[in-house]
């Protein structure tokens, strides 16, 4: 029987490949490096298993490290224009900030 693909999950966390397919035991598994999970259980749903699989704590940390750099960003120019301190991007730092977050907030 060919597996069937699950085309709602993301890409392999390990190897980046987006064959990933229904198992037996476990809900998905990458065709192309074998990395597996979440197992099956009785109470499991595929709708659930998919969030599970989709879930990325990276990326829920990286989301987070964008938004407390953003307030940052946007805190420091306030203080920097409000007090009359000159260009706001004077500093590297602030030059920087603005630079990681183009990409996110263009
Ligand atoms: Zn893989």
């Amino acid at each position: 029987m060919e597996p069937i693909i699950l085309p709602s999950a993301k890409e392999c966390p390990f190897c980046g490949s987006s064959r990933i397919v229904k198992g037996e035991r476990y809900f998905a598994m990458c065709v192309d490096c074998g990395a597996t999970g979440p197992e099956r259980t009785s109470d499991a749903t595929e709708r659930r298993f998919v969030s599970d699989w989709n879930s990325r704590k990276q990326e829920t940390n990286i989301a987070r490290l964008l938004e407390a750099l953003q307030l940052l960003y946007q805190e420091t120019r306030d203080y920097i224009e409000i007090n009359n301190l000159g260009d706001p991007h004077h500093n590297v730092s602030m030059q920087k900030a603005r630079e990681a977050l183009k990409w996110k907030f263009p």
